[in-house]
């Protein structure tokens, strides 16, 4: 599958001057929103990854993913694997677990993004499963941005990953762009400035 192709296609592969939320500045931004707007497309992708998982023969309870960014790629997931589906979100900065979703001791949980940059969001979710006595024991994104090791990819781990390195990561593919700290980033020494996607329109 090549998903790079299906991005490009949905034109879901911005190029520009974009402000990750890490912080950091890129020249491309992925918007998995406008890929997964086709049902069809979302059930493919999240059947090619549910595959990954049921090869590597690890056993998964549950889906769980951070509120907004993954909902649709975990919801998707989530019904390849034929588990249940919950999702975190933010409140007042912190992420958490609402609307009466409850978590059973050591109910294995797999936490799903649509794209993993650094895993911050992933991370911030599984701090609160394993808080409410879940075991999170594998990461998943439709495609991984370079910085985390994805199973089965020869790209090593780089050090601003945040997923734990005893954890799978699956993902479909590799993105690997470039990433800039704001007070090294070309695109702002040329004078142009970054903005947040989701904002103007984007
Ligand atoms: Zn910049």
């Amino acid at each position: 599958m090549d998903i790079k192709s299906i991005y490009m296609d949905a034109n879901a592969l911005l190029e520009g001057h974009f402000k990750l939320s890490s912080g950091n500045h890129s020249q491309y931004y992925l918007q998995s929103a406008k890929v997964l707007e086709d049902p069809k497309t979302a059930k493919l992708l999240a059947e090619a990854l549910a595959q990954q998982i049921k090869e590597s023969g690890i056993h998964i309870d549950t889906v769980c993913s951070p509120a907004l960014g993954g909902l649709i790629a975990g919801f998707a997931l989530a019904t390849a694997l034929d588990v249940r589906f919950i999702f975190t979100e933010r409140i007042e900065g912190k992420m958490a677990l609402r609307r009466g979703f409850e978590i059973t001791e050591g109910e294995k949980v797999l936490v799903c993004e649509d794209i993993i940059t650094t895993g911050g969001s992933a991370m911030e979710a599984g701090f609160e499963i394993e808080r409410l006595g879940g075991e999170v024991i594998a990461f998943a994104a439709l495609a991984n941005r370079g910085f985390c090791k994805r199973n089965g990819s020869a790209l090593g781990r780089k050090t601003n990953c945040s997923l734990p390195d005893n954890k799978p990561l699956f993902a479909l593919a590799d993105f690997d762009f470039e990433m800039y700290a704001p007070d090294n980033c070309p695109l702002c020494v040329e004078g142009s400035e970054a903005i947040k996607p989701g904002s103007r329109g984007n």
